[in-house]
Parts: C-alpha cells; structure tokens; sequence
C-alpha cells in the first residue's frame, strides 16, 4: 500500500481533540522527534506528518469514481501545499500531478495518440521499410503467465521505439528495466526463447539503407497477437496494465516482487560493497536463499537495513585491524546478514527500514509489479 495511507492507523489511539493539539504543535514547529514520543507514535520523525489523519473534503471529487476526496496534511515547510486523495482508486490531485494507474494508463494513451499521427505524417517515406507487423498467429496476450506480461512491459517501459514498436535494445536510456545485469540476461533471454520478442529481420522488399536511416539499434519485434485490440493498444496495455483481472494469479505475483525483490538487495549490496572499497565478489545463491527467507518477514527496506549494517561493521573491524591483505568479505557480510537476522527475529528487534541509494533506484518492472499489486 502507498506510504500516504499505510501510516495512518498509527494515530488511532488519539482522541480527536489530541489529533487537533498534535497538528497545531507540529505546524508550531515543535520539535517531531518529541511530538512522537510525547503521543506515543510509532514512527521516524520524517514521516510524523504521514501519521495525520486524512480529511474528507466533499468539495473535491474524484474524476474517475466520482466521490469526496480526502485532504493529505503538508508537511511543516510546504505548510500551503493542497494535495488530495481518492481512497478508493488513489487518485491525487496535487500539483506534483499524479501516477496513479489510471493517469498513467491516461498518459500513455495520449502519448501514443501523438507519435500516432507523428507516424502517419512521416508514413510516406518508410511504408515499406518499417510497417508494424503482425503476427496472426502469435500467442495471445492472454495466454501469457503475469511473469511474462510484467517482464515483457517493463522492457518496452525502457527500450520501446515507439514510432515502430520494436524494442531497441541500443538506445540510451539510463533507466533500467530490472535490476543487476544477470537478472536483466535472464529476463531478456526468456523472453527470445519462448519467441514473445524475435530479432527484426529485414524483409525482401525492404532495404537495410533506408532502415539505418532510422534505426541503429539491436531490433526486436514484440511477438503477440489479440483478436479485438491492435497492436500499438496492446503494448500499451503491457506497459500500464489497468484493470486487475490478474488477480486470480496473485499467488504467481508474489512470487514474482520477491524474484525482484532479491535482485535488487544483490544490486544494492554490491553497490554498498564498493561505497566501503570492498572487493567485489560473485553473490552466490545462498544470499538469494537469505534474502528470500528475510522478505518472508520484513520489507525491502529493512533488508536494506542487515545489508547495510553487515557491511558498515566489517568495514570498521577491518580497518581495526589494519591492513592484512585480502579480506574474504564475501564470508563476512554473509555470516552478518545471518546472525542479525536471528537474532532480529528472536528477539523482535524493530529494525528501521533504509531508503534505495541513488545508483539503484526502483526500475520499471518493481514499479509495474507495486502498481499491479496496488490494484488489490
Ligand atoms: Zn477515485
Ligand atoms: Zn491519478
């Protein structure tokens, strides 16, 4: 669920008058490390204000369900900000605009609508080099798993070259569909072997000049057919999924964010590793088999929190040490992550949850998996 709702309930032991008293001392600017303890609130200073409760606000409505929205209190230093929510759909009305699903789902629409007739204009000159091909006889969109539509869109969320609807796997873009390099092989690679991307090869009639003049990149046609949708609508539809008629395969899509989810705590540990001149080393399946385990009872971002911690400390007992040559930190960090989430469990440590590092932000397919889920 959003951060802008989960914490609410952590103020559901005040009285309304203590909510009023609370909010007028926090815009005061009462110290909020205080106000915490002072009102018993589980929370870290920074996000006291996300503990408020939501307004209701019949004034503003919703423009997709149609119903009262709910005020989100500022924070102290944008005391003048108007943000509000739909409860039902999370849709926000905010200056910051919105990504809710729908608005993406809306924006992507649009944006296809331009490059559309963007096309048409420049359609003269290309016909017979770059039609959109279909493929009849492909599989359905619906016969793929959730795993294959989520790996297939957030792939064209990166490297989709909308004028033709080929992924272009040379263009430059710095965002990456998922994290670590060997996970992002393995996806692309399912991918080619179950024939749902296929290189673009140049037809006949078409030639390879004209299509440099366009395209330099490594090309691939995306391999799957629909009887009522067309094809640009369909890889819209992968890449900004908008009803949740996936929810009968729930059980797969766990499975899936905690796939992610290990992936990213190796890309964040590796990058930690090189943050404290670490050598670098081959994570091996047992920090997948850890990490796993982990997930089955904390959030990401605690995980963050034993890979984070586990380094910090080996770097200060190594330097402690001196130099003594080379270092199995692949051994240490392992042991660390291990020890202290035993005894983290056992003994019901409250373990805080650590934000993602600016080299390894959420990719796209984190962020398609967290919408779809967020449908629920
Ligand atoms: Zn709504
Ligand atoms: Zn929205």
């Amino acid at each position: 669920m959003q951060k802008i709702l989960k914490h609410r309930i952590k103020t559901h032991h005040l009285s309304s008058k203590e909510i009023e008293n609370l909010k007028s001392e926090y815009y005061a600017g009462v110290n909020t490390k205080e106000l915490t303890l002072k009102y018993k609130i589980d929370i870290s200073p920074n996000n006291l204000v996300n503990t408020f409760p939501l307004v209701k606000t019949v004034s503003e409505q919703c423009k997709y369900c149609k119903i009262a929205m709910y005020f989100i209190s500022p924070t102290k230093t944008n005391k003048n900000r108007k943000e509000y929510i739909c409860i039902t759909c999370h849709h926000k009305e905010s200056t910051l605009g919105c990504r809710c699903k729908k608005c993406l789902y809306q924006k992507a629409i649009e944006k296809e609508d331009v490059q559309k007739k963007k096309s048409l204009n420049n359609k003269k000159n290309r016909d017979t080099v770059l039609s959109l091909r279909e493929y009849p006889n492909a599989p359905l969109l619906s016969m793929l798993s959730i795993k294959e539509r989520l790996y297939l869109g957030a792939l064209s969320r990166v490297h989709l070259f909308h004028d033709v609807l080929l992924i272009d796997m040379n263009n430059n873009n710095s965002q990456n569909y998922a994290p670590t390099a060997e996970y992002r092989d393995k996806i692309f690679i399912e991918l080619l072997d179950k024939h749902i991307i296929i290189p673009y090869k140049i037809r006949k009639n078409e030639s390879s000049e004209i299509l440099k003049k366009y395209v330099q990149g490594e090309l691939y046609d995306i391999c799957i057919s629909d009887i009522e949708k067309d094809k640009r609508e369909l890889v819209t539809e992968l890449m900004y999924p908008v009803n949740s008629n996936l929810s009968y395969l729930n059980q797969d899509m766990l499975r899936l964010q905690e796939e992610i989810q290990v992936n990213e705590a190796v890309e964040y540990m590796m990058l930690i590793i090189q943050k404290f001149d670490f050598y670098t080393f081959n994570a091996e399946e047992k920090y997948r088999i850890l990490f796993s385990q982990i997930l089955k009872g904390y959030s990401l971002g605690q995980l963050f929190n034993f890979i984070y911690t586990a380094i910090r400390n080996q770097a200060a007992y190594s330097k402690q040490r001196c130099q003594q040559g080379y270092i199995p930190i692949a051994n240490y960090v392992y042991k660390s992550i291990s020890n202290r989430y035993d005894r983290a469990k056992n003994l019901g440590w409250n373990i805080t949850s650590y934000n993602r590092i600016y080299e390894a932000e959420e990719t796209e397919l984190s962020k398609l998996i967290n919408s779809v889920l967020q449908q629920k």
